[in-house]
């Protein structure tokens, strides 16, 4: 059986190679291991073979993982959808948000970051293809957020991250990808400097990468499916 260890080093080339073929340096891309609904033991292999960045999306399997895994110190990166009752254990936890889709959401998590700890890396999540069952914000409103959370002294706006419809082919993949892509540049024309894109996932990171995806957040593909 292929494990933890074998898959992070073929998804590393892969990953590699994706940005080699897109014309961009390798070291652009930043592998985020999704390890949400699957066991410690995972995490612990893979902050073994060299893999810093974790990913989770329910605060209550997190906390318990954040806490076992602290002498490795791992990034933790929260990608799911955020509830106001659960901004102050992600703010004191977790390094990066990647779902802000409301100004609520912000300004909680701005206010329960603790002091001594480096403003809380966020990215707004954007819903592409108007799902109403996904969260994210709608492509107008990603704009008028973004100054707002700017203005949060505990909060870093670092970019925008989406979680698209599953399409097949490497084409098609990549429509939503640029869109975001595109938002993001806009975004800098308004002076707000954002320097990461979080997109792409097991079956399509080299679309997203294609398009410039900074961070890839894969779960399955180095984890094996999740319990
Ligand atoms: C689960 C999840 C992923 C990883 O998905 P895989 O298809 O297993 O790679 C990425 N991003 C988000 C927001 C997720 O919830």
């Amino acid at each position: 059986m292929i494990g933890v260890t074998d898959n992070l080093s073929i998804v590393k080339d892969l990953l590699a190679e994706a940005a080699t073929d897109a014309k961009r340096g390798p070291a652009s891309v930043r592998l985020l291991a999704v390890s949400k609904k699957q066991p410690l033991a995972k995490v612990f292999e893979a902050a073994a073979a060299g893999q810093r960045d974790f990913g989770e999306n329910q605060v209550q399997e997190a906390l318990p993982k954040i806490r076992a895994a602290e002498a490795e110190n791992l990034i933790w990166h929260f990608i799911g959808h955020l509830q106001t009752n659960k901004t102050r254990q992600v703010a004191e936890h977790f390094d990066w948000v990647h779902s802000i889709d409301r100004l609520r959401i912000a300004e909680r998590l701005n206010e329960h970051r603790p002091a001594g700890m480096p403003p809380l890396n966020v990215c707004l999540q954007v819903n592409l293809d108007d799902e109403s069952s996904k969260s994210g914000l709608s492509p107008v409103d990603v704009q008028p957020l973004a100054a707002l959370v700017h203005e949060l002294p505990n909060l870093h706006l670092r970019g925008l991250m989406c979680l698209p419809a599953i399409r097949d082919g490497f084409e098609e993949q990549r429509k939503p990808f640029r869109i975001l892509a595109e938002l993001k540049e806009f975004i800098s024309t308004t002076g707000i400097e954002l320097d990461t894109l979080s997109m792409g996932m097991s079956d399509d990171f080299r679309a997203a990468i294609f398009e410039g995806a900074t961070i890839v957040r894969i779960g399955t593909r180095l984890f094996g499916q999740r319990s």
